[in-house]
């Protein structure tokens, strides 16, 4: 078994930000990633409210933060990262277990984020990956000469919509109400760019063979079902935290997100969490310096926990941040 200084879960904005951090700290940090390294940042549109990152695709910001954290020293923070999905975390003694590998963690940091949120209407599991999908951005090259639907009313759903619309045939969005939360420059755009939008509609059924092939649909005001013939479905409804790993691992929650305290401990000694997770506001800065915070906190931890055992602890910074800790110790 590997033995790491700082194990972190989920390579999303949060994550990585506690990459930078530890690691350039001087604690030997490795990242998971069980799907795609960025999280739901990769798969943004157009990110416009970056500091420091002019308008432009999630995939640009998270290359660059990629290679910001494994790029050795002076041009990145040298933490690695490894494509391994975690299926368990031991809290008590900071083992984590990947689909390849197994860790033993003087921390653990997790960082999973949020998955999209499920309709749970009949056909959606079974058409997952057949024609249902949730990232518009990862499939619209499939969707030549389809007609294609998307589910939402928010700038997600609507910039789904329009991706689509670069390729498929027809594409239209249905939303349960009777106006979109998505920005009015964005409804407009809709419009322009022919994708009509039928308010008041409910998805209440995916049919289909080997595919999806139609929906029932419900209209709220004239109570009627109907049943429409389409190729594809985009589920955007919003996202909810991805607390699997965290509730196995027993860790205290405050509602549905994991519970953590000023220094983003959780309830287990040595095991840290970030971002989404622990309800911090859905966007990619509030969420990457919650991570910075999440690692200076565990940063500090391993700093403190060698000094308690007599360990020379030479510090980040010339021996200054080892002085302080024996201080505080002292005092
Ligand atoms: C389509 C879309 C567009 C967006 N646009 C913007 C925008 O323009 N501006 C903005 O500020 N915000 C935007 N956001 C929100 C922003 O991307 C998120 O708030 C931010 O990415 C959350 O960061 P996070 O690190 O907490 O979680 P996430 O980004 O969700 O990352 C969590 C990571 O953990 C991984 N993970 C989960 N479970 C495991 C496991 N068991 N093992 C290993 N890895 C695991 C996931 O695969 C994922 O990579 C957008 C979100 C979406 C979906």
């Amino acid at each position: 078994m590997e033995t790491k200084d700082v194990v972190i879960v989920g390579a999303g904005p949060a994550g990585l930000s506690a990459a930078i951090f530890t690691s350039l700290d001087g604690w030997d940090t490795l990242v998971l990633e069980g799907d795609w390294v960025g999280g739901q940042a990769a798969i943004a549109y157009t990110v416009m409210n970056y500091p420091g990152f002019p308008p432009g695709d999630g995939e640009i910001l998270i290359e660059n933060l990629k290679n910001q954290v494994t790029s050795p020293p002076p041009k990145g923070t040298g933490a690695e990262i490894r494509q391994e999905k975690v299926i368990k975390i031991d809290a008590e003694n900071k083992i984590v277990t990947t689909d390849a590998n197994q860790y033993k963690a003087k921390v653990i940091t997790i960082a999973t984020g949020s998955r999209m949120q499920k309709l749970g209407v009949p056909g959606e599991e079974e058409f997952a990956g057949k024609g249902v999908s949730y990232y518009a951005k990862l499939d619209y090259q499939k969707f030549q000469g389809k007609i294609v639907m998307a589910v939402g009313g928010g700038n997600s759903t609507a910039k789904s919509a329009l991706l689509a619309n670069t390729t498929a045939e027809k594409v239209f969005l249905i939303h349960r109400r009777d106006s979109m939360r998505a920005y009015p420059p964005m409804i407009k755009r809709l419009a322009k760019e022919g994708v009509e939008v039928w308010y008041n509609t409910e998805l209440k059924e995916i049919k289909g063979d080997e595919s999806v092939r139609g929906a029932v649909l419900f209209d709220d005001q004239t109570n009627q079902e109907k049943e429409v013939s389409l190729d594809w479905i985009i589920i955007s409804v919003g996202t909810e935290p991805d607390i699997e790993l965290a509730k196995e691992a027993g860790l205290d929650f405050d509602g549905c997100f994991v519970k953590v305290d000023d220094s983003k401990m959780t309830s287990k000694k040595g095991i840290f969490a970030c971002g989404e997770i622990t309800g911090c506001v859905n966007h990619l800065v509030t969420c990457a310096s919650d991570g910075a915070d999440a690692g200076m906190a565990a940063s500090e931890y391993l700093a403190l926990e060698k000094i308690k055992r007599g360990e020379t602890f030479k510090g980040a910074v010339n021996g200054k941040y080892a002085e302080e800790y024996v201080k505080m110790l002292e005092g």
